[in-house]
């Protein structure tokens, strides 16, 4: 997502657009590939912008709640990927490669109705992922 549509969604959330946001931010539009929490942290401090690993990971964490970020679960470590959407939606992981691919469509509502009916919760929200095989590491 551009830096407007970044800003946006941080006012709309009633949340601050600190210094350190808007740097995290920028690392990873800038980043071509998913970056570690470690990976923005030494990325920052070569430009002279020091934020602890703690913040970073905060930050992170928050962005992931606010569907800014997609955090890929990749051992060692942990990477995430700026998401292109502003708005709701889910993403598909690559078992061997671990590459994800951003998906701009969700349809679930008879899903959600069917858990209401057999649950009687309100279902405000869902977040899951799909699991598969890319083009190239498919055989
Ligand atoms: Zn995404
Ligand atoms: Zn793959
Ligand atoms: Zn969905």
């Amino acid at each position: 997502m551009n830096k407007e549509l970044f800003k946006d969604l941080i006012r709309d959330n009633n949340l601050r657009l600190s210094h350190p946001r808007f740097l995290i931010y920028k690392e990873l539009s800038s980043a071509l590939t998913p970056l570690s929490p470690l990976e923005i942290y030494h990325s920052l401090n070569r430009k002279k912008r020091k934020i602890g690993l703690t913040s970073i990971y905060r930050c992170l964490d928050l962005f992931e709640s606010l569907e800014i970020v997609f955090k890929i679960a990749e051992r060692p470590n942990v990477k995430y990927k700026l998401c292109e959407s502003d708005s709701h939606h889910h993403h598909i992981v690559c078992k061997q490669c671990g590459k994800a691919v951003e998906l701009d469509f969700c349809d679930i509502s008879d899903w959600s109705r069917k858990v209401m009916e057999r649950t009687g919760y309100q279902v405000t929200d869902h977040k899951f992922n799909f699991y598969g095989y890319c083009e190239a590491c498919k055989t």
